[in-house]
């Protein structure tokens, strides 16, 4: 039996714990069963202020930011392996929070997170800088150095991971950095925080405010000490920190935002076997709570009745219970709002003419926890909403199309562009189609996001400004210097 484990509660400022200015708390649920897990402060903007000025005033004394490459390696690998030490508690907290099921955040989020730190800790003592190709008599230095301060917004589903994908290169450039977990999911943040400090992160260079996004989330995102802000969320809220940049100081901004991804089926698409489980996957795996989600299955005609049936009868398989039960694979919705607007969504898929094959419903009623049952449409048109808006749970939508250039053109015509996969044995296709999809991530014959070594973010209403993962990665905590030398 997993319980909630006893970490920290309070926000993390500099080298300390603390309760939130005004005292407020937030209360976060346990989705699986709608139950109260326990109260975390409720950070507003004193908070931000007090974060915004540990995080310059480390930074500006270089006790990181100054700090050989090496250096910062070997504490972020030591924070990696007490990480792994923590594991278990990570991960209960993660499944416990989120309602993720415990396979997933122990094989995928958690190792994951943990590898991200340890990539970008070995990155960076091996990049190099440039030199300009300038006349004999200048030497022309192009550098890198760490932008200051970055906010970091979390969503919350993958709370753990998205912590690392933020922290671990904000940290490995040099920068400091104030993290705003979503208010659903705290804890494991706040448990991170804290092993950083014990690894020997010095204290002010990572803070952690857990908040809700209309206090915390705006004042950092207005904050005039903040140089960046990389935020992952709806596309909805992205926009907002696009405003409070312009309103406040110009700070850069790095959305990776929602999605609406094509799973393109071409007619020569290897045999079912080798499809179904990665399709599923694509649609359902965190309970579709997924930006890069293949919400949309666009399939051609002479393999769309084989493919959905064989889809449907294998989606029986995916248990939908506990998240705590290693047999699970589908838990709950985050919240009693979300699950609201998925149920919302189904039925204006019903109501607009799609065709239900499986699911539909709420699911273990009885639970008192936020459970859908994986659903399939079928029929669906491309301009229905099911097909168009970002569900951001268990519901796969299924286009036929009957010629190539038809399904790159529905594949292509959203507001999104995070992820796709195609499916054919054709490499000339494979390469041609994977070219024309207008998408951060394609992935071929499989679904996949890539991983820490290549970059992702979005297309089009998918993300803005930059990319999480990759080398590049660090590009967003980075500012570019150009040193002009003259020589006499
Ligand atoms: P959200 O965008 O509202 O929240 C993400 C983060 O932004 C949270 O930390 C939140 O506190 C903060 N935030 C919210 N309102 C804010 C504001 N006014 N100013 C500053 N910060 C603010 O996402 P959500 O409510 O958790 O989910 C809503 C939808 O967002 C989902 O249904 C889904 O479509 C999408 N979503 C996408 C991702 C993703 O990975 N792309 C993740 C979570 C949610």
């Amino acid at each position: 039996m997993i319980s909630l484990p006893n970490t920290p509660r309070q926000a993390l400022i500099g080298e300390s714990f603390v309760n939130a200015a005004s005292g407020e708390t937030l209360t976060t649920l346990n989705p699986a069963t709608g139950e109260t897990l326990t109260a975390v402060a409720a950070c507003g903007a004193a908070d931000v202020d007090a974060a915004v000025a540990a995080a310059r005033s480390v930074f500006e004394a270089g006790t990181w930011s100054r700090l050989a490459p090496a250096e910062r390696k070997r504490v972020l690998l030591r924070y990696a392996d007490l990480l792994e030490e923590h594991a278990d508690e990570i991960i209960a907290l993660d499944c416990l929070e989120a309602g993720k099921p415990i396979s997933d955040t122990r094989d995928g989020d958690v190792p994951e997170a943990i590898s991200t730190f340890r990539w970008c800790a070995e990155l960076i003592d091996k990049l190099y800088d440039r030199v300009a190709p300038t006349a004999p008599d200048i030497l022309g230095l192009i550098v890198r150095e760490p932008i200051g301060v970055v906010a970091a917004v979390l969503p919350w589903n993958f709370p753990a991971l998205m912590f690392a994908w933020k922290v671990a290169p904000a940290l490995a450039s040099g920068s400091s950095i104030v993290v705003k977990p979503a208010e659903q999911t705290s804890l494991s943040a706040l448990l991170m925080g804290q092993l950083a400090l014990e690894a020997g992160v010095p204290a002010g260079v990572l803070n952690v405010l857990p908040g809700y996004g209309e206090s915390a989330g705006a004042a950092l995102g207005r904050h005039p000490g903040i140089d960046v802000v990389s935020f992952t969320g709806s596309t909805e809220v992205g926009r907002l920190f696009l405003q409070y940049a312009a309103q406040s100081n110009l700070k850069r901004v790095v959305l990776e935002c929602g999605g609406k991804s094509p799973q393109l089926v071409l007619a020569d698409a290897p045999e079912l076997d080798v499809m179904v489980d990665d399709i599923l996957a694509a649609g359902f795996w965190n309970m579709g709570e997924n930006c890069s989600s293949g919400s949309r299955l666009i399939v051609h005609r002479s393999r769309h009745e084989e493919l959905v049936e064989r889809l449907v009868s294998s989606l029986a398989d995916w248990k939908v219970g506990d998240p705590l039960d290693d047999a699970t694979r589908i838990g709950p919705m985050i919240d009693a709002n979300h699950f609201a607007k998925v149920m919302g969504f189904i039925e204006a898929g019903t109501k607009e003419g799609a065709q239900l094959r499986t699911g539909g419903g709420r699911a273990l009623e009885g639970s008192g926890g936020y459970f859908v049952a994986p659903t399939i449409f079928d029929g669906v048109d491309n301009n229905m909403t099911i097909a168009r808006e970002e569900i951001f749970g268990p519901v796969l939508s299924t286009i036929v199309f009957d010629d190539e250039a038809d399904g790159i053109r529905l594949a292509n015509e959203t507001n999104y562009g995070l992820a796709a996969s195609v499916w054919t044995q054709n490499v000339d296709s494979a390469i041609r189609v994977s070219r024309a999809i207008r998408a951060g991530t394609v992935s071929v014959n499989c679904f996949s996001e890539g991983d820490v070594t290549t970059p992702f973010g979005g297309y089009k209403q998918s993300g803005f400004g930059g990319r999480d993962n990759g080398v590049e990665a660090l590009d967003q905590y980075t500012e570019l210097k150009t040193i002009w030398i003259q020589t006499r």
